[in-house]
């Protein structure tokens, strides 16, 4: 393949890692990336719990597994040559009785196929070793899981990105991307540019750039935000590293669980609910368009039909702060209301077919000269620069 002209749309770290991998594969001659913000990781990458999981969780096969596997590697490579702070704090997901610790053995076996360095199950006596105020009767002790600051590892990405020529253009939307049929061109605030190969990595605006430049309009992106409350300082003892819940199989997300922070914070958190709007952090904002296309997708309305002991629950925790510190006491039972303080709230892009499923999996869809992002949540972060690696390839194969 001759090197390409290219254009990567979104500064958060799966595209700031896609624009890298041009570069550094040689698969570009010249890349141009434009972020909307004046500021890298503004979305989902500066907002998210800053873990790096191991892979204990996802579908073996699935891209999930493998991408996010190849991801941690690169990461550690990345955050030691980059100098980012990284913390292989370890994680514990805690069986609180027999239905739990049956699933738990489950995702054991899961962790296993998917190549988990070290992971294990443990007993409650050395539950309280590593975590002495998690209360299980069992758990799986995954020393290798990690933290580190995304933020900083997508302006880490960044710098290898100009340092081998390409560009970083802050405050520029994207909006349009129209293919001729020989080459592509993108439409920013400065004006159109013509690209041979354009990726699509919008994030939260991802399903609207895909259907502008033609693509599908499916899968939809539907914003939950997950909010966090954070310890008080003199409270952080009570947790050393990761404590996490055993995942319910009713409920679509992970469930409200405990996170060191690289900076030394514990958060608690994420719970999820449907967002006012797709960057509406605060918690009052709506934000008409958004909630428009969502009441006008027939897909979430069979989500949120086949969801409502999910609703209800995390309803709860949107409501009341008692009942979000509730899910996290079921484990760290030291936990009260008095010991936390709010955090910042995170979007999730989260894709959505037309028949109300989640979609599960990373999707990346498209044509010979515009590649989509349609799917990247979490581990997306983890995953970033295998996400990338692949992308390159998909691109490198047209
Ligand atoms: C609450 C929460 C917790 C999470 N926890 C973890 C975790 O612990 N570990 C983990 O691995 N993953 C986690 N994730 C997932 C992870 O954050 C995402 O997978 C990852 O950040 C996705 O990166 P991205 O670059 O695709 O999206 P984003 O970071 O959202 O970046 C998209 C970028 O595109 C820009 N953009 C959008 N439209 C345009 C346009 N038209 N023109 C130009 N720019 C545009 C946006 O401004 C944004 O900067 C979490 C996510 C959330 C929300």
């Amino acid at each position: 393949m001759t090197k390409v002209r290219a254009a990567v749309v979104g500064g958060g770290i799966v595209g700031v890692a896609v624009a890298r991998e041009l570069l550094v594969s040689g698969t570009a001659a010249e890349v141009t990336l434009y972020e909307k913000e004046p500021q890298l990781a503004s979305h989902q990458t500066g907002r998210n719990s800053g873990v790096v999981h191991a892979g204990l969780y996802y579908e073996p096969g699935g891209l999930k597994a493998a991408l996010c596997r190849r991801g941690v590697g690169l990461l550690q490579e990345l955050t030691a040559r980059r100098h980012v702070p990284y913390d292989e704090c370890g994680k514990v997901v805690v069986a609180r009785d027999e239905t739990e610790l049956a699933r738990l053995r489950v995702i054991f076996d899961r962790a296993l196929t998917n190549g988990v360095p070290g992971v294990r199950m443990i007993d409650a006596a050395e539950l309280a070793r590593i975590e002495p105020h998690a209360r299980g009767i069992a758990a799986l002790y995954s020393p290798t899981t990690a933290i580190t600051d995304y933020a900083a590892v997508t302006r880490a990405l960044a710098e290898d990105v100009t340092e081998a020529g390409g560009r970083v253009l802050l405050g520029q939307e994207v909006t349009g991307m129209h293919d001729d049929g020989t080459r592509v061109s993108v439409v920013s605030g400065s004006g159109a540019a013509t690209f041979d190969l354009v990726v699509n990595c919008a994030g939260l605006q991802s399903d609207r750039l895909a259907k502008a430049s033609g693509d599908s309009a499916n899968p939809r992106i539907v914003p939950f935000f997950g909010a966090y409350f954070l310890l008080r300082p003199e409270r952080r003892s009570l947790v050393n590293g990761l404590i996490y819940p055993v995942p319910d199989p009713r409920y679509p997300f992970l469930g409200v669980h405990l996170t060191k922070r690289i900076d030394g914070e514990i958060m608690v958190g994420p719970n999820a609910f449907l967002a006012g709007g797709r960057e509406a952090y605060n918690a009052l904002a709506l934000v008409p368009r958004d909630l428009a296309a969502v009441a006008g997708f027939g897909g979430f309305w069979r989500f949120a039909a086949g969801n409502i002991p999910a609703a209800i629950r995390e309803g709860r925790t949107v409501l009341s702060r008692k009942a979000f510190i509730e899910a996290a006491r079921a484990y760290v039972p030291e936990l009260g209301v008095a010991d936390v303080v709010p955090g910042r709230r995170g979007i999730r892009a989260q894709a959505m077919n037309p028949d109300g499923s989640l979609v599960d999996d990373f999707v990346i869809t498209g044509s010979k000269r515009i590649l989509q992002v349609r799917n990247a949540p979490s581990p997306g972060a983890t995953s970033s620069m295998a996400i990338a690696e692949h992308i390159v390839g998909l691109a490198g194969r047209n």
